[in-house]
C-alpha cells in the first residue's frame, strides 16, 4: 500500500477544491473502495464523505455483541484512525452530500448540506441503506426503535437497560438477532411477523422451523402471519403493539426490524437507473459508465435468474463490489467475484450462508435439528447453488469451496449427514 502523510481526517472543515475520486458514504463499501484504490497504486487524492458523525464502523455487531454489551465502541471501528492518514485517504465525517453535477466524462462537482462543494474526476456512490420504518400510527412514539446505525444501537442499548417487555417487529435476521439478545437478558420478548414463518424471504421452511423452535425454547413468543395495526401509547411513550385482530401486546420497547431501503436519492437525481437499488454491473458501473456504486445501495444481476436484479445486503458483498469498483477506476480487470457468504449469530446458534438460494427448485436437509444443528443445501436444475448451515461450519466451508470451483454435491448423497460434504464434492467436468 502507498503510504503518505496527509492532514488528519477531521481537523479541516473546508473541503479541498478538487479530488481524484470522491466516495460518497463512509461505510463498509466506501472505506473498501478507498483502501483498494491505494492497494492498486492509485495515487491521486481520495475524498471519503460520510454523513454520520462517527468514524466508519462495522454494523454487524450492532445487533449482536454491541447490543448485548459484550463489545464496546472501540470494537466497532472499521479501521484505525492512523489508517486513513497513512493511506492518504481524506475522510470527512458529518458531511452529507445533497446533490451532484456531472458531465459526460463522469467528472463533476458534489455539494454538501452545509454549502461546501468539491470537484471530482470519478464519483463512487456507497450510500448504503436506511432502516425501513413502519407506516402505522404510533410509529413515532418514544420507545419505538430501528436498528441500522450506531446511533440507533446506542439508543436501543440504553432503553434495554430499563425495558421490561419488548416487541420485535419482523422475523428477519436483525429482528431475530435482537430477539436473541433481549430474551437472553430475561426480557419478555414477542416477535410479530407478517409472513407465516421466520426468514421467509431467504430460507427454506425447515430452517425457519428449526429457528422458531430454538427461539421458543428461549422463551420468545411469536405471532406469525400477523399484521401490525398500530403502536399504542400514552404520554408520548409506546405501551404496546395492536395487532391485526385488535389484540394489544404490551411493550415498553418496540424494535422495528422490517428491512432496509437502499439510499438512492443522489442516483435518482443524477438520472441513473434505479430499481429498488442503483443498478450496477459486475464491474460496479452504474447506467452512467463512468459513475460507480457499491454495497447496500446497489442491485446487481441475479446469478440464477437472467434479467432480474438482486440486492445483497452483506459485508462480503459490500467489500466485493467495492474491490470491483476500485479495479475499474484504477484501470485493471476486476477480480472474479467470490462466492457470496453471510452470517448471523443468535445466542448459541451460528448461521452461515454460502451462495444465493434465490431461484432454487429443490433443497436437501442435512443434520440433526433435534441436536441443535442443521444444513439446507439449495439446488437449481440439479446443480448446487447455495447452503444455509446452523452450527455446521464444515458444511458451510465445503459448500463455499464447491461453489468457488463451479463444482456440485449430489443431492441424494448430501442428505447423509454422516459423510462429510467435502468428500462428496463433484469437480466440474
Ligand atoms: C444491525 C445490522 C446487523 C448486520 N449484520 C450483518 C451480518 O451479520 N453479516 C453481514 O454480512 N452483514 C450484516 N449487516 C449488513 C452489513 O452491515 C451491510 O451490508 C454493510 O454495512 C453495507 O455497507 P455499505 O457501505 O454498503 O452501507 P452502510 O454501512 O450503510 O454505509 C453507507 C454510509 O453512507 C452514508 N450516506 C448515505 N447517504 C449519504 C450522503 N448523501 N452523503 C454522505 N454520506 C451518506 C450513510 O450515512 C452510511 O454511513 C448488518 C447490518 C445491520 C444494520
Amino acid at each position: 500500500m502507498t503510504t503518505r502523510q496527509t492532514t488528519s481526517p477531521t481537523t479541516s472543515r473546508n473541503l479541498p477544491a478538487r479530488t481524484g475520486v470522491l466516495v460518497v458514504g463512509a461505510g463498509e463499501a466506501g472505506v473498501r473502495v478507498a483502501a483498494s484504490l491505494r492497494e492498486l497504486g492509485y495515487d491521486r487524492p481520495i475524498l471519503l464523505l460520510g454523513e454520520e458523525p462517527h468514524r466508519p464502523y462495522q454494523r454487524p455487531p450492532l445487533s449482536k455483541t454491541f447490543l448485548d454489551g459484550t463489545a464496546d465502541h472501540d470494537a466497532l471501528a472499521l479501521r484505525t484512525p492512523e489508517f486513513y492518514a497513512e493511506a492518504a485517504i481524506d475522510l470527512r465525517t458529518g458531511r452529507m452530500v445533497t446533490h451532484v453535477d456531472l458531465d459526460g466524462s463522469g467528472a463533476g462537482a458534489a455539494h454538501c448540506e452545509d454549502g461546501d462543494a468539491v470537484a471530482f474526476d470519478h464519483l463512487v456512490l456507497a450510500t448504503g441503506a436506511r432502516a425501513r420504518t413502519l407506516p402505522v400510527a404510533g410509529a413515532d412514539l418514544t420507545g419505538v426503535c430501528t436498528l441500522r446505525s450506531l446511533q440507533d444501537a446506542e439508543a436501543l442499548r440504553e432503553r434495554l437497560a430499563s425495558a421490561g417487555r419488548v416487541v420485535v417487529l419482523g422475523a428477519g435476521y436483525i429482528g431475530l438477532e435482537a430477539a436473541a439478545v433481549t430474551s437472553a437478558r430475561g426480557l419478555d420478548t414477542t416477535v410479530v411477523e407478517r409472513a407465516d414463518r421466520l426468514l421467509s424471504r431467504v430460507s427454506a421452511a425447515p430452517l425457519s422451523e428449526f429457528l422458531l423452535a430454538r427461539h421458543r425454547e428461549w422463551g420468545v413468543d411469536f405471532r406469525l402471519g400477523t399484521e401490525v395495526e398500530a403502536v399504542v401509547g400514552d404520554g408520548g411513550r409506546a405501551r404496546g403493539v395492536r395487532l391485526g385482530g385488535g389484540q394489544v401486546v404490551p411493550a415498553d420497547l418496540v424494535v422495528v426490524g422490517v428491512g432496509a431501503v437502499p439510499e438512492t436519492a443522489l442516483a435518482e437525481k443524477l438520472g441513473l437507473r434505479v430499481q429498488r437499488g442503483i443498478a450496477v454491473d459486475a464491474a460496479g458501473r452504474t447506467s452512467h459508465p463512468m459513475v460507480f456504486a457499491a454495497g447496500d445501495c446497489t442491485v446487481r444481476p441475479h446469478p440464477h435468474l437472467p434479467g432480474e436484479l438482486l440486492g445483497v445486503e452483506s459485508v462480503q458483498n459490500a467489500n466485493e463490489q467495492a474491490r470491483a469498483v476500485a479495479a475499474s477506476i484504477a484501470g485493471v480487470t476486476p477480480p472474479a467475484p467470490p462466492v457470496p457468504w453471510f452470517w448471523s449469530d443468535q445466542r448459541d446458534l451460528k448461521l452461515q450462508i454460502a451462495g444465493i438460494s434465490g431461484g432454487h427448485d429443490r433443497y436437501v436437509i442435512r443434520g440433526h435439528p433435534g441436536d441443535g444443528d442443521v444444513s439446507v443445501l439449495y439446488y437449481r436444475a440439479g446443480a448446487l447453488i447455495a447452503s444455509e448451515s446452523v452450527n455446521r461450519p464444515k458444511d458451510f466451508m465445503a459448500v463455499k469451496r464447491a461453489l468457488g470451483k463451479g463444482a456440485t454435491i449430489p443431492p441424494r448423497a448430501a442428505a447423509d449427514a454422516a459423510t462429510p460434504l467435502k468428500d462428496l464434492i463433484l469437480e466440474p467436468a
